[in-house]
């Protein structure tokens, strides 16, 4: 059984807290390694030892930092493929979906790349007679960041590459569902020239977690994760006197008018609602179709598009649109959920119960549903589900619609399909979610702008990358100052002549 590790001052350290968690190959619902879950003690030792490499990398130039970044872009392409085989046998997305991962990542990292630009702060010449002004944004110390499962890749990326940028040290805490992707990044980052103990990766759970957010020397903490541990990490990293920022779950609201192009509707609610098992915070959990005609027509287009999907393990290459769910709790969670939505009365239109795939039986897949008429007061509408299931629910009008994105309490993304300027323009305006699509389904914003949720899908003033993130990761220092006057002219060098 392979035994992980932490990452710590340049190499990977073996746990000392004996305590350890499991490791699954969600495709063959094996455990396939240990990942060790630190103690409050080694979580203060890394936060030590990165407290000591920090004013020395903050101190290096910005530019200097930044190519180190730009080396570690070469080696996230030379190790792609290696990258996306570690992360689909762990997460189980297939390996086209791992790429785009690693690839999301990589592209906050490039933008970070500017960093000298972002960074070089405000001036004012003459502010006062003799005075000027000038505010220069500073490295904060030791930050840490908390990541999920879903995207191993991207979300540490996210985090740490910022972070780094602007001559902090970070503490990267990943999921213990999928920790080893984390550690190859951390690595690579050694291998661009990153000064030992600038990025330590501690594995751990709630007690690791616990220690981040006690621990005086750490001064921001970054989250992404789901809703209730977002709004406990949030509250206790406050309390303490952190810079903190929480991005938590979804229910994404893809709202279709009847002037939709209905093929192109359900091409798109198929990629968004199915693509990595659902387990995507900006998937398609909500379909709502304007309208019983539009959403008759819908239906029947949805259909026949559900039921050909292939699921399967991320071994079977490119014919597979969807791989296993991570884990065997997160299995039962789903099953469980659309047991509640026959229950109280949805309509299961296509039917991914008992499916099971042949060699692969133990592994954690789960079949694609589709529900229809889904109704607000049901489990399986109010409840993030991470799994593939697409809920249908029927509006009679815009308005309808649109209040129902409006009136849950997520706020991640949301989408319109439809051919009017108009209903799109009025939608954008109104919404009252962070990242709104018009006829696309999953509107992830590019490295260069921000991304993040409003309502319970994310606490904090400030988004992830773009330019928010450079200052997430920096405080602002302010100078005024005023030189007496003195003489100007220094040394004479021509020789002297009477006037
Ligand atoms: P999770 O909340 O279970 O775990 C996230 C992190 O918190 C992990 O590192 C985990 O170790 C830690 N953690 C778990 N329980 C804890 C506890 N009791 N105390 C302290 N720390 C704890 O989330 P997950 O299942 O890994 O990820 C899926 C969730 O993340 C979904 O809700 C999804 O919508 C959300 N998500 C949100 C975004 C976004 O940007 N809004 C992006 C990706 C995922």
């Amino acid at each position: 059984m392979q035994e992980l590790t932490h990452y710590i001052n340049g190499a990977m350290v073996e746990g000392t807290s004996g305590r350890f968690a499991d490791v699954y190959n969600p495709a063959l619902g094996e455990v396939q390694a240990q990942v060790p879950l630190a103690s409050k003690a080694e979580l203060d030792a890394a936060v030590a030892a990165a407290a000591a490499a920090q004013p020395a990398w903050a101190a290096t130039n910005p530019q200097k930092r930044a190519r180190i970044l730009m080396k570690f872009v070469d080696l996230l392409n030379r190790d792609m493929d290696k990258l996306a085989e570690a992360l689909s046998r762990e997460h189980g997305k297939t390996l086209p979906d791992a790429k785009g991962d690693v690839q999301r990542g990589l592209e906050v990292v490039e933008f970070c790349i500017g960093a000298p630009h972002l960074l070089k702060g405000e001036f004012t010449d003459s502010a006062g007679p003799g005075i000027d002004m000038y505010s220069m944004r500073q490295a904060l110390g030791v930050v840490a960041g908390i990541t999920p499962f879903n995207f191993p890749a991207m979300i540490p990326m996210w985090k740490f590459a910022p972070a780094l940028a602007c001559g902090n040290a970070f503490i990267l805490k990943p999921s213990e569902r999928d920790p080893s992707v984390p550690l190859m990044l951390a690595e690579l980052m050694t291998e661009a020239g990153l000064p030992d103990g600038v990025l330590q990766v501690v594995n751990g759970d709630k007690e690791a977690v616990d220690a981040i957010l006690d621990n005086e020397t750490v001064q921001a903490v970054g989250f992404v994760g789901s809703t209730p541990i977002a709004a406990y990490i949030y509250e206790r990293g406050c309390a303490n006197g952190k810079r903190v920022q929480c991005f938590g779950g979804a229910k994404n609201h893809m709202i279709i008018m009847p002037d939709a192009d209905m093929d192109q509707a359900a091409d798109a609610l198929v990629g968004a609602g199915y693509g990595a098992a659902g387990e995507r915070c900006m998937a398609i959990s909500v379909a709502v179709p304007v309208g019983d005609e539009t959403a008759d027509r819908l239906i029947e287009k949805l259909i026949p598009r559900v039921e050909a999907l292939k699921v399967g393990p991320y071994t079977a290459g490119d014919d597979v649109d969807y791989g296993p769910v991570v884990t065997g709790a997160a299995k039962a969670n789903i099953e469980r959920l659309v047991q509640s939505g026959v229950d109280q009365g949805a309509t299961l239109a296509v039917d991914g119960r008992d499916y099971s795939l042949q060699g692969y039986e133990d592994g954690y897949f789960v079949g694609p549903h589709l529900f229809d008429n889904v109704t607000k007061d049901m489990d399986i509408y109010k409840t993030e589900i991470f799994g593939p299931v697409l809920s249908t629910v029927r509006a009679q009008s815009y308005e309808e619609a649109i209040g129902l994105a409006m009136d849950h309490e997520y706020g991640n993304g949301t989408a319109i399909f439809t051919r009017d300027g108009d209903t799109a323009r009025d939608f954008a305006k109104r919404i009252n979610i962070g990242m709104v699509g018009i006829n696309v389904p999953i509107p992830v914003p590019l490295a260069y702008h921000t991304f993040g949720g409003w309502k319970k899908s994310g606490f904090g003033d400030l988004n992830q990358h773009g330019p928010d993130a450079f200052k997430f990761y920096t405080r602002t220092k302010t100078v005024t100052a005023r030189w007496p006057s003195g003489i100007k002219e220094g040394g004479e060098f021509s020789i002297p002549v009477m006037e």
